[in-house]
């Protein structure tokens, strides 16, 4: 990071920076607009992005928002301010950004939705993710190959399920590439949602907050639990499954005989990892943040140049006003089986990261 980028990085911008717009900027300044420094992909995401940007010769100024969206709104118009060339943006609410993207359009600034896609506005130019629908058929298909491996002699399974936040356009990709694996099972009665809670509008985590996520555990479990046990929770990010861990060891879960449920999650966070080898989650989705930051970069560069980011998808991205072009990256299952291999082989942790 360079001394510039770390003032501001660190700081609010303050009123004196915003008195001097642009003359501060180097030509080939990006403002990296992230959500939450509360879970470390995002952590992973801005310092992969800074350290690739400048490697390709950029400035950068990266700002968090700590999931408050007038925050968020600031940060990106102070960016705006100060005349960077390009804006590549994790929004905390998807719906909340059309202003400010009018703004940046009016000063040719470039927009890159980076992972979650930015709703409602025109101004969007590219977006750069994972294949979401797919990080939620694996979740699920994880949830029966554990179902499967921990209580192949129980039916019906007993299943409570988790969305994301009901602001983040992921959380329904992934709530309906999980349900792609699990309504068949329901419609069989292979599976049964003990509390019948159903439906992103029911059971999306807004947020996408662990505690609330715990908080909601506590109830389907006192209201659904009492005679029958749960074998299995869909939980779509590693977050919420340490909050709802914590909701089951606390009745008992996981000691004296009571199986613990059969976990999923995302991210492959540190605590995650963990949890899965005490057996407490069964499997995350392994999103490689390097790889993530190599694309936008990569689409960025290519903008400035005057040049075509490439892209693999033109079709699946509806904001509602435009379908923005797209590069999917392939998520990856993590279980106890293979979390070597992709987190520590491919160089994404270091082995004492994990002990
Ligand atoms: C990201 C996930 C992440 C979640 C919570 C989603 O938009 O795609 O990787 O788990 O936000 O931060």
């Amino acid at each position: 990071m360079t001394s510039f980028t770390k003032t501001l990085a660190s700081a609010a911008l303050t009123a004196s920076l915003l008195a001097a717009p642009s003359i501060l900027l180097a030509d080939g300044t990006i403002g990296i607009s992230m959500p939450t420094q509360s879970s470390a992909r995002w952590i992973s995401d801005g310092n992969s992005m800074v350290e690739q940007f400048e490697a390709a010769g950029y400035e950068t100024i990266l700002q968090y928002a700590e999931d408050d969206i007038p925050n968020q709104l600031a940060q990106i118009e102070n960016m705006i301010t100060l005349g960077v060339d390009a804006l590549v943006i994790a929004a905390i609410d998807g719906t909340t950004l059309s202003n400010a993207l009018a703004n940046a359009d009016a000063a040719g600034i470039e927009v890159i939705a980076y992972d979650r896609l930015i709703r409602n506005s025109a101004h969007v130019d590219y977006y750069a993710t994972f294949d979401n629908f797919e990080v939620g058929v694996l979740q699920a298909t994880n949830l029966v190959n554990g179902l499967n491996d921990r209580f192949g002699d129980v039916h019906p399974w007993n299943v409570e399920l988790f969305g994301g936040s009901p602001d983040d356009n992921n959380a329904y990709f992934f709530y309906n590439g999980a349900m792609s694996v699990l309504d068949p099972l329901i419609a069989s009665g292979d599976i049964v949602i003990g509390s019948g809670q159903m439906g992103m509008d029911t059971v999306g985590t807004l947020r996408w907050d662990g505690s609330v996520a715990q908080a909601r555990m506590d109830n389907l479990l006192s209201a659904n639990y009492t005679d029958q046990d749960v074998h299995g929770v869909l939980s779509p990010y590693d977050g919420l499954s340490i909050g709802i861990i914590s909701s089951l060891r606390g009745i008992g879960y996981g000691s004296g005989g009571v199986a613990m449920p059969i976990i999923s999650g995302q991210d492959a966070e540190v605590p995650s990892i963990r949890a899965i080898l005490r057996g407490d989650q069964y499997s995350t989705i392994f999103k490689d943040t390097r790889e993530l930051a190599r694309v936008t970069v990569g689409m960025v560069d290519a903008l400035l140049d005057g040049g075509e980011p490439e892209i693999n998808d033109t079709e699946t991205y509806d904001n509602g006003v435009v379908v923005v072009p797209s590069y999917l990256l392939r998520p990856v299952p993590v279980t106890a089986a293979n979390w070597e291999d992709v987190l520590i082989t491919s160089g994404y942790y270091t082995a004492d990261q994990i002990e």
